[in-house]
């Protein structure tokens, strides 16, 4: 915890930057030019409340409630709203604890809740209801996750989950990274990260020397729906992991009203190659109690994804692809 102001001036300049982020809606919208009276905003947001760190505000167009970048963040009224079949743990994660903090459900390769935080709070995050309390990721001792992987040789990625992992300080990853580089069936790391996409400064030169001293490959696996959230800053940040030699990938999350739209993926697609990043995954979206209005139907998503692919060189289409419980892979979707 902060205890005073010297340690304050100690802090890397991304954990100020995340300590300081906007958890008041009204103000939000005040600061954007939005009269936050013509918003349907929740009573309550319990135990996920709005949580959006400055630089990714300045990514927002002002005086637009219609912003992709605002409609993610921004807690509705809608949230509320109970929908058949949108359910607390849409994806099984409970089911597939095999120890404390860590999930498998697919072969060869682990997810480590490795942290509950997150520096921004996504409206339709499939973990929002996620108890990370009773998972080990409270304490953030990994443990019991570090012996299921020592003894468990099959595995051979490890993924770095959460929340997100890139909210640890570089000294926790430091600490965590050198152990699972000396579990010696492991070959790959992968981290699963939002963090540098709201918080671009959060790529420190410390980061991007302790990925590239692992002996383990290393990819990095970002979260970033809509072209408007890739900037000059975000992509400079970035150049030091592509230069390490990191391969960077990115997984978006199919969202009505933000990304639905053919020119939105295709500008996505084009911005993340400038970037130095491929498209890996889009996910339909995970039916989370209280995303329900972010949801594409099925047939609308079809229908966007062979367009994309009648635009797109097929290296830049991502897969579509949603997760069911159960599955040993994530299922393929729309594919013609
Ligand atoms: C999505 C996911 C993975 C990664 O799946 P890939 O197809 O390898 O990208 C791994 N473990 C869990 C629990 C997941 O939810
Ligand atoms: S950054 Fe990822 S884990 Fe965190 S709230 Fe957003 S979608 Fe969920």
């Amino acid at each position: 915890m902060i205890t005073g102001i010297p340690l304050e001036q100690h802090r890397p300049d991304w954990q100020k930057q995340m300590a300081r982020a906007i958890s008041d809606p009204v103000a939000l919208l005040r600061r954007l030019g939005i009269d936050p009276a013509t918003v349907d905003l929740p009573e309550d947001t319990g135990r996920f409340p709005m949580r959006v760190p400055e630089a990714f505000i300045r990514r927002m167009r002002p005086n637009d409630l219609s912003d992709p970048l605002l409609q993610q963040v921004l807690p509705l009224g809608q949230e509320s709203i109970t929908e058949p079949g949108f359910l607390k743990d849409p994806v099984g994660d409970l089911d597939a604890c095999a120890g404390t903090g860590l999930l498998q459900k697919y072969h060869g390769r682990a997810l480590l809740i490795s942290t509950q935080a997150c520096a921004v709070h996504c409206r339709y995050c499939f973990r929002r209801h996620f108890p990370y309390q009773d998972n080990g990721a409270q304490r953030d001792d990994w443990s019991e996750s570090l012996d299921y992987l020592v003894k468990h040789q099959e595995i051979t990625e490890i993924i770095l989950s959460g929340g997100d992992p890139l909210s640890l300080s570089d000294q926790r990853l430091k600490t965590l990274i050198q152990r699972l580089d000396e579990i010696p069936h492991l070959l790959r790391l992968r981290i699963h990260t939002r963090q540098p996409v709201v918080i671009p400064d959060r790529i420190t030169p410390g980061l991007a020397e302790i990925l590239e001293n692992t002996r383990l490959t290393t990819v990095m696996v970002l979260h970033i729906n809509h072209p408007n959230e890739i900037d000059s800053h975000l992509r400079e940040s970035l150049a030091p992991l592509t230069r390490a030699g990191i391969m960077l990938l990115n997984q978006a999350v199919l969202l009505r009203g933000i990304n639905d739209e053919l020119n939105t993926q295709v500008a996505l697609s084009d911005a993340l190659v400038t970037a130095g990043i491929m498209p890996y995954y889009l996910h339909l979206l995970d039916r989370v109690e209280g995303a329900g209005h972010f949801e594409v139907r099925e047939a609308e998503a079809a229908e966007l994804y062979v367009a994309m692919r009648e635009q797109l060189p097929g290296y830049l289409v991502p897969r579509m692809v949603r997760e069911e419980a159960g599955k040993a892979f994530k299922t393929p979707f729309g594919t013609v």
